[in-house]
């Protein structure tokens, strides 16, 4: 047979054929109004799908240079911290801000647990000189959403700023900047910006910029203060993914044209028929509140967790992701970000039950395809 791949990992995403092959134009000028016309286009378009009306500055890099910018940029050597710590990248807050001298309170939660508005007020009651929270709209390693709305308001009311890593779940989940009260989100493009990874994306609210304005922590590229400086040249400090950026262009032409409520609508119903077709041969989700970015789910008792991602990426070319350390073997994930249409979720569960009959799971062969395609029928527009 002839082995297709299909793409059905949270990152990196598949991608449109029209954003594709825009990366195949010869290269143009980075410091030309032909580039800067291209440069503040994105801008534009990025500021549209974060929901903010503050600058949004583009970085080449993968999302975790953003995550480290918006640390160095707003801390000091010594400064409190508040990590909320869901998984594998809510850990990553901590690590950065260890390597910099941060102090951080890392509320570790157990993978797929919720966290709500009503514990964190309760944490920054507990310490008034916290500077600044850290938390994930979408927790990849486990499919779980936060409450990043409640997180703003209880925030917002203190002296302390709202960093939230948006990196898999703008885009696809509602989390508008300026409304929600985040000072400081993040993104990255090969999650639910449909381009390949390499670029990142960050903006800060007024209250953030003022702790930019005394930041301490030393940084060179990824310097806030030269972004702004250059965005107001319509350009930026170092020589920009010049491609990347014109792909990204093409895919904004598709987020934006789509809109974002449609967007998510769409997600809802992918993330809608994926829950179902897992649901419908016995198998659970491992997030309290699962998000319609991906779908974590559990391996059930008697089959080989990694044996499963491994067969279903070998024999039968369907790359969905498995789990991470220290969790591996125990859930796999199927994502629903970046291009993805509703064929892809039968794509994915097919594959899944082909896989699961050959390690030698008892269920009804065809029922996850069927509860997905139900959903999908019914939702179709
Ligand atoms: C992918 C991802 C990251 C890490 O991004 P890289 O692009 O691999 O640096 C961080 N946080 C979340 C939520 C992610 O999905």
């Amino acid at each position: 047979m002839i082995k297709k791949y299909y793409l059905l990992s949270p990152g990196p995403t598949p991608i449109p054929d029209k954003v594709l092959s825009v990366a195949a134009e010869p290269i143009i000028h980075h410091r030309t109004p032909e580039f800067s016309n291209i440069f503040m286009e994105v801008t534009e378009g990025i500021k549209t799908v974060f929901g903010t009306k503050e600058d949004v500055f583009i970085l080449t890099c993968s999302g975790t240079g953003a995550m480290e910018t918006a640390v160095v940029n707003t801390l000091s050597p010594g400064d409190k911290v508040i990590t909320i710590n869901g998984g594998k990248f809510g850990e990553r807050w901590g690590n950065i801000c260890k390597v910099y001298g941060v102090v951080y309170k890392d509320i570790i939660l157990e993978w797929g647990a919720d966290f709500t508005k009503e514990r964190l007020a309760e944490e920054l009651k507990a310490d008034p000189n916290v500077k600044a929270v850290f938390a994930t709209l979408s927790e990849t390693s486990t499919g779980a959403i936060y409450d990043i709305k409640g997180f703003g308001e209880v925030v917002s009311g203190t002296d302390a700023i709202l960093v939230v890593d948006g990196i898999s779940g703008v885009g696809a989940a509602p989390c508008p900047m300026d409304e929600w009260k985040v000072d400081v989100m993040v993104t990255g493009s090969q999650k639910s910006f449909m381009i390949p990874p390499g670029l990142a994306y960050i903006a800060f609210s007024q209250k953030a910029w003022k702790m930019v304005e005394t930041s301490k922590l030393p940084k060179f590229y990824f310097d806030a203060k030269k972004a702004k400086k250059n965005l107001g040249n319509k350009t930026t400090p170092w020589t920009p993914a010049i491609s990347l950026i014109i792909q990204q262009k093409k895919a904004l032409e598709i987020i934006n044209g789509m809109g974002l409520p449609k967007l998510f609508e769409h997600h809802r119903i992918l993330g809608d028929a994926t829950r179902a077709g897992v649901k419908a041969v016995g198998l659970g989700l491992l997030a309290v509140n699962p998000g319609n970015i991906l779908t974590a789910v559990k391996v059930p008792a008697g089959v080989d967790g990694v044996k499963l991602v491994k067969t279903m990426q070998s024999k039968y070319m369907a790359y969905i992701a498995g789990a991470q350390d220290p969790n591996k073997g125990k859930f796999f994930r199927i994502a629903h970000l970046g291009y993805m249409g509703g064929f892809d979720i039968i794509t994915a569960l097919s594959a899944l039950e082909m896989t699961l009959l050959d390690l030698g799971y008892a269920f009804e062969p065809g029922a996850a395809m069927k509860a997905a395609q139900t959903v999908l029928k019914e939702n179709w527009q």
